[in-house]
């Protein structure tokens, strides 16, 4: 990745710099800029929101305090967003935690009557996949020997065939793999539920194989893949603005509150302008999308709805996802790293003022906490999803947060509901999402659902705007995107 981000920089000069609407500005708009910018291009990022970041954007409530959209760790298996956070000379930021995969066993506890969990050590000394296989080996509370071992067995075509196989395994589910590969359902039950749920908000009935596959292919492959770290404060100051300074400093531009409201096309179906919702014109030398795909689906110009490339997108829809950050009056006794809650209605969970230096808090615990799959309560009122999530507290934190309020007491909390959030990573949906570069000369696609190897996540979004950015830069180069006369970008 090091590689190809030099790659932009070493380009030559373009004779006359595109002048290229980049619209969103979530990770994957705001990479595509920065490494527009460092091939000599100009972007214009249109953002229809007052806020940066998309998926990751967050914002203070009244007392000051920041509400994420989405808890989000970020991997060593991310080769793109470390490179980024090197490029940007912010490295310091990422918090890297102990190299430990920590699930919760719900109604199991301490002899002093605490929560238990059961961890994967990874230990330090030791290269991949030594390491992954050691961290499997010790833990004993999940899984039995046997199971380990008949697990291992399942995942020996994946190891001896590779990607292909990977890609291949799109066409089942997490369930359907395990079955046929004659794995037991209690390692389903006991892990995989946990994972899918982490991985794409939805139980392993529904999630495609591929995407845990890759997951594992990464983790047992590199010898850092599965640490995780946590930002270290809200991702829209921490990341998103020195993304967006670094393209800034480089004569491209950003235009906050800017909603495209329609695609204008030219009689060859190319992109003539786009309409923004307040009534005025932009135009440019080329145009990248980086709308979330149902956003995307509903901008499609007619005229573009018949071609394969933007019909498949109806095969790609957004996942609910809610998240939750619940004040409590005191420390409770949590891990400084992500938990894996294994609860029925929770996916993974932090304690934030632990594990993020930004909202440190000495006396107090912010939990921030992923509710999936949400399918069924994305549509009710924020009380009774919070009560249903002190529900599954008290199990996670038997000694410490009581039904009858006499433990620690919720101060306040904050729902942040995605109806439509990352693409539903069902079997079989890999074939729908796009490449990079449309059948239109002046029009490309970026975002976390297009296609690149790493599924839909920050890694994915990062990645997929420097592949539309190469892309871009390399049909500039060859002259296939036909210049405007005025290279001025008239709002
Ligand atoms: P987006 O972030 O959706 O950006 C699209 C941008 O386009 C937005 O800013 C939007 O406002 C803008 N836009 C939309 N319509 C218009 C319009 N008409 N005009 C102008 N602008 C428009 N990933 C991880 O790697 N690790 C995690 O732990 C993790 N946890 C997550 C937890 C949650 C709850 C959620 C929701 C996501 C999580 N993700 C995680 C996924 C990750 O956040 C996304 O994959 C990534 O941020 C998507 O980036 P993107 O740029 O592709 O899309």
């Amino acid at each position: 990745s090091a590689a190809f981000s030099q790659a932009f920089v070493d380009m030559p000069r373009p004779d006359r710099p595109l002048k290229v609407a980049v619209i969103g500005a979530g990770l994957a708009g705001l990479s595509c800029a920065k490494y527009l910018s460092d091939a000599g291009h100009e972007p214009v990022v249109l953002e229809a929101r007052d806020v940066l970041g998309g998926k990751v954007a967050a914002w203070q409530d009244k007392d000051g305090d920041w509400i994420e959209t989405g808890l989000h760790i970020f991997f060593g298996a991310y080769p793109n967003v470390n490179q980024m956070f090197t490029e940007l000379g912010i490295r310091d930021r990422l918090q890297w935690k102990s190299h430990s995969m920590i699930f919760a066993m719900p109604g199991q506890q301490t002899a002093d009557g605490f929560q238990r969990f059961s961890r994967f050590e990874f230990p330090d000394l030791l290269p991949a996949p030594l390491n992954g296989l050691v961290a499997i080996l010790l833990n004993n509370e999940m899984l039995t020997f046997p199971e380990k071992i008949q697990f291992g067995i399942g995942l020996i075509p994946a190891i001896l065939f590779g990607q292909k196989y990977v890609e291949e395994c799109d066409s089942l589910t997490v369930t359907e793999w395990m079955k046929k590969q004659g794995v037991p359902d209690r390692v389903n039950d006991e892990v995989f539920i946990a994972m899918a749920k982490a991985l794409n908000f939805i139980d392993p009935d529904n999630l495609s194989m591929t995407v845990v596959l890759t997951a594992l292919n990464r983790f047992l492959q590199e010898t850092h893949g599965s640490k995780m770290a946590f930002l270290d404060g809200p991702p829209p100051t921490r990341l998103c603005q020195p993304m967006a300074d670094h393209m800034l400093a480089r004569g491209g531009e950003l235009r906050m509150n800017q909603r495209i409201s329609k695609i204008m096309l030219n009689d060859d179906k190319t992109v003539k302008g786009l309409k923004m919702q307040d009534g005025s014109m932009v135009e440019a030398d080329a145009y990248v999308s980086t709308m979330p795909v149902d956003i995307l689906k509903l901008m499609l110009p007619d005229e573009w709805k018949p071609m394969p490339y933007f019909d498949k997108l109806n095969g790609l829809e957004g996942v609910p996802v809610i998240n939750i950050h619940m004040w409590f009056d005191r420390k409770l006794t949590t891990v400084d790293h992500l938990l894996f809650s294994r609860s029925p209605l929770l996916s993974v969970y932090a304690d934030m003022s632990l594990t993020c230096k930004g909202y440190r808090d000495d006396d107090k615990s912010m939990l921030e906490l992923v509710f999936a799959p949400a399918k069924d309560w994305i549509g009710r009122p924020d009380e009774e999803i919070i009560q249903a999530t002190m529900e599954e507290l008290y199990r996670l934190f038997p000694n410490e947060i009581m039904r009858d309020g006499s433990k620690a007491k919720l101060l306040k909390s904050a729902v942040v509901k995605t109806p439509l959030s990352v693409y539903e990573a069902t079997a079989g949906r890999e074939l729908y999402r796009p490449v990079q570069t449309s059948p239109l000369a002046n029009f490309f696609l970026a975002g976390c659902f297009t296609k690149q190897k790493y599924l839909a996540s920050m890694e994915g979004a990062t990645f997929s705007g420097k592949l539309a950015a190469r892309a871009l830069a390399d049909a500039a180069m060859a002259g296939t995107i036909p210049l405007k006369e005025t290279a001025a970008v008239a709002a």
